[in-house]
């Protein structure tokens, strides 16, 4: 019997991973690279070049490839198999399947990378043989995507699981990248979570902020405060990094409980940039406010086994399915 494989494309904000994968999800090679933005036409020509090297590079020939599925951030046309004013790309349009399959042949599919992420779950991870899933990405962004009843959750125009977009907070402090306020991406995300610090800090005692190891470490610019300054000052303790991350974690469990409440998953698996470089600081105090929100029976919470490869995963479940 003939082995099946398939090559799965991860578009990400920054950088783009190619992987050709056996049918039992096992990596035969696999490349990361920035993603090429010379023009629009670079990033199809990108993953033609890298199908051609990963090939060679496996001892695969390009015929033995069943299909190339390739996730990314929307919004997208999944007929026209193309990004149209994609968020993190500067290009109105980015034409993908159609360049992709014309120069190598192979039936090419584009994939939403928060379904990517569930099922990436579903088929390689922690998701098999569970019935009710929702995969959470925090990182630059908050998304997710939902599997229930072993349906995977679309809605009229694809946006049936839009969660970073859930309101946590009715006074609407922070403003959201969609432009409007108190949703839950304005407050627990990589990219906004310096916004609510700056707002706690502007509430906390003045004396303390000065003494707190936040303040040493980014010489008291908070202008320039990423995720990351936060993060690396509560891992050494600093008792006002580590009050304002379990402020975040109270705003991830409303989060979470909207999750648990709107979908009833027995499996939650967490993945994205910032939950994986934060494994404890994300999920714990998270879990510690859960149940003041949830009326759902709390679910297994978890921090994907697929780390940064879950979207790769579920473009390469997509090809092969
Ligand atoms: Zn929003």
């Amino acid at each position: 019997m003939d082995d099946r494989y398939a090559i799965g494309v991860d578009i990400g904000g920054t950088r783009i991973r190619v992987a050709l994968s056996d049918e039992k999800g096992r990596f035969l090679s696999r490349i990361e690279e920035k993603i090429d933005l010379k023009n629009e036409k670079a990033i199809s020509g990108q993953i033609i070049r890298v199908s051609h090297y990963i090939c060679k590079n496996s001892g695969i020939a390009l015929g033995k490839i069943e299909k190339i599925g390739i996730s990314s951030a929307g919004p997208l046309d999944l007929r026209k198999g193309l990004l149209i004013k994609p968020t993190n790309l500067p290009f109105p349009i980015v034409p993908l399947t159609e360049p992709v399959s014309g120069e190598l042949g192979i039936p090419t599919f584009l994939l939403n990378d928060c379904a990517a992420g569930v099922l990436g779950e579903k088929n390689f991870g922690a998701g098999k043989n569970v019935e009710n899933l929702v995969f959470v990405a925090q990182g630059t962004g908050i998304g997710g995507g939902a599997i229930v009843d072993n349906t995977l959750l679309s809605g009229k125009d694809g946006n049936a699981v839009e969660i970073g977009h859930f309101t946590i907070d009715m006074d609407g402090r922070l403003k959201c990248g969609c432009g409007r306020r108190g949703h839950w991406e304005a407050y627990c995300s990589g990219r906004n979570i310096p916004n609510f610090v700056r707002l706690k800090i502007k509430e906390a005692d003045e004396k303390r902020v000065k003494n707190s190891l936040l303040f040493k470490n980014t010489i008291g610019n908070f202008k320039n405060l990423d995720s990351k300054a936060l993060f690396t000052a509560a891992k050494l303790g600093d008792s006002l990094s580590l009050e304002i991350v379990e402020d975040i974690g109270r705003l991830n469990a409303m989060g979470f409980a909207n999750v648990v409440n709107a979908y009833d998953p027995s499996l939650i698996t967490v993945g994205g940039s910032l939950a994986l470089r934060n494994k404890k600081l994300s999920i714990n105090p998270m879990k510690r406010h859960l149940q003041n929100y949830a009326i759902n029976r709390i679910p297994k919470i978890m921090i994907t086994p697929l780390g940064e490869d879950a979207n790769l995963y579920g473009a390469i479940a997509v090809a092969l399915s």
